[in-house]
């Protein structure tokens, strides 16, 4: 890949993992907010919870998709990105627009899914 070319994923990817960051903060700080003993109601503290546990599903995801993305800027770095990681190929320009931190080729993705189906037997 071009150095033009990756100067723009890595812009990319640093845009993505800023917005995930300032997100997670923001998160964190609501967490605090909403501590048990402001809601005295049972029913309130339910949804408080329910609340909690829907952020920290969130937050999971979240810190997966931060992973991702430093796992891709220091592929950046160490020059093998947007290159397959089965096959070695170069991944298609267009697929990493829409999502900059694969490490498969679309034809390999779609080979994954297939034996992730058959895994699932459906
Ligand atoms: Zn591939």
């Amino acid at each position: 890949m071009r150095e033009r070319e990756l100067k723009h994923f890595q812009s990319l990817l640093n845009e993505k993992l800023e917005e995930l960051l300032a997100e997670a903060d923001r998160t964190v700080d609501g967490m605090t907010d909403a501590k048990a003993e402001n809601f005295p109601d049972p029913t309130d503290r339910a949804s408080l919870e329910s609340n909690r546990n829907f952020t920290l599903r969130i937050r999971d995801r979240e810190r997966k998709l931060i992973a991702k993305i430093k796992e891709a800027l220091a592929r950046i770095d160490d020059g093998s990105y947007g290159k397959c990681e089965e096959c070695g190929e170069n991944i298609g320009r267009e697929r990493l627009e829409a999502r900059p931190v694969t490490t498969l080729c679309i034809d390999c993705k779609s080979m994954q899914e297939v034996q992730e189906r058959r895994l699932r037997g459906s």
